[in-house]
């Protein structure tokens, strides 16, 4: 009985113990406490920074409780965590060795396999986070075309490089002097950025779909992305695609292979090693050139075991029909969602592909009923975030689906309360 009081007030029955005694400890050796994604618009208090293993759909903080995991790690876990075959192929290889004097032959399977999977890719080239690969599709694409400027979509994420991070501190004016910015999905602002750098544009850079941080999700409008395709067939310009958060999620092979535009270049990394570090630049014969002339690479960049774990993670995906899973389990927490928010009376949006889904509540510009919503979905046992798309992974069950749903139920309970001001 006092268990139901508890849960109807939505109680945190949680310790956090172990996470706060680990930030103390943080805040003395590491600048702030932490940085990067970890540390920019931070979680509601109630989210633990550590954590300390997963399986499957679910993960355990650093005090041992227990979460449905709808973040995936930001991307990178798309099978589940401790995926068996992935991990089983990643100990055979790092039994053998990993960072060499030069790559294994998992190397040129792994080009071997993207290529025959991601209908554009001629060749492919290896490196370690997102930021790699994009940056390095735009070095390709100026070595190839012998010229500076590179259209990108205003507020779009494509890394934390200095020409790219959207925190100015540290970097230099001319960082990002060669960029022409555009509007997502708004062909005329392309159209009048690539008459801006006229004969000196070297490639357009595009995401999947609109998902910028904080924002509903616009999904491309089909007409948008064949118009950058002509309009970079023109100019003779490469177009660039930043699957590096879509990619194998929507798709075994390009995000655009289903809207029918296949890029010259597109950057990957998160999900293609199913948690391993690893990313891969690809591209046609026309940038071939251009990527055999650059030099780009570092130390780790050709370590082993990241390579096998990408091969046994397209071959699990295929057997295990991992896009089907993910949509399946992704249209059922979709309809739960839609359904309790409609039974609480709430009006919200839930945008995007439903892998990568992103709730906000209508007139909610502060994030404030996001925040909220989080913190008590997340104290019910499901790890969703409040300004960034969610990730829903292929291991989800029906069990996973559920107990995510009792949580946001609660949750969507406790947005309604604070709107009644109850
Ligand atoms: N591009 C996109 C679309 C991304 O979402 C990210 C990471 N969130 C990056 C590039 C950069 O990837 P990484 O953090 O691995 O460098």
């Amino acid at each position: 009985m006092a268990d139901l009081v508890e849960r109807a007030a939505g109680a945190d029955r949680r310790t956090m113990s172990a996470d706060r005694e680990l930030r103390q400890r943080a805040l003395a050796v590491i600048p702030g406490g932490m940085y990067g994604h970890q540390a920019a618009g931070p979680l509601p208090a109630d989210y633990p920074q550590f954590m300390r293993s997963g399986r499957g759909a679910r993960i355990w903080d650093v005090d041992g409780n227990e979460y449905v995991d709808l973040m995936c790690s930001y991307g990178p876990v798309l099978l589940g965590h401790q995926h068996p075959a992935v991990e089983q192929a990643a100990r055979a290889q790092a039994a053998l060795a990993d960072c060499q004097n030069g790559p294994g032959p998992v190397m040129v399977e792994l080009a071997e396999a993207l290529v025959a999977t991601v209908r554009h890719a001629d060749w492919a080239m290896f490196a370690k986070n997102g930021t790699d690969a994009t940056t390095t599709c735009c070095t390709i694409a100026r070595a190839q075309t012998g010229r500076k400027r590179i259209l990108v979509a205003r507020g779009a994420y494509h890394g934390a490089a200095p020409w790219c991070t959207p925190r100015p501190p540290g970097t230099t004016a001319q960082d990002r002097a060669n960029l022409g910015y555009y509007a997502f999905n708004d062909l005329a602002s392309v159209r009048a950025a690539a008459d801006e750098a006229g004969h000196d544009l070297a490639g357009i850079l595009v995401s999947p779909f609109r998902h910028d941080a904080g924002f509903d999700q616009e999904l491309v409008d089909p007409a948008f992305a064949r118009g950058l395709r002509e309009l970079c067939d023109a100019a003779g310009a490469a177009l660039i695609l930043d699957d590096v958060r879509c990619g194998f999620r929507l798709a075994l092979g390009s995000s655009w292979e289903p809207v029918g535009v296949l890029p010259d270049l597109s950057a990957w990394s998160k999900a293609i090693a199913n948690g391993h570090a690893l990313a891969a630049i690809l591209g046609n014969e026309s940038f071939r050139g251009g990527a055999q002339q650059v030099f780009v690479t570092g130390s780790f960049w050709f370590a082993a075991t990241a390579m096998a774990a990408g091969l046994a993670t397209m071959s699990a995906m295929r057997s295990e029909g991992a896009i089907a899973a993910m949509e399946r389990a992704g249209t059922a927490l979709r309809d739960g969602i839609l359904a309790q928010a409609a039974a609480h009376g709430l009006e919200v949006n839930y945008t995007g592909p439903v892998q990568m889904p992103y709730l906000t509540f209508a007139g909610d510009r502060g994030h404030q009923l996001a925040g909220e919503f989080a913190a008590r979905a997340l104290r019910g046992g499901a790890y969703i975030h409040p300004r960034h798309n969610w990730f829903v992974s292929a291991a989800m069950t029906d069990d996973d689906v559920a107990m995510a749903l009792d949580a946001t139920d609660e949750a969507f309970a406790a947005v309604r309360r604070r709107l009644s001001g109850k």
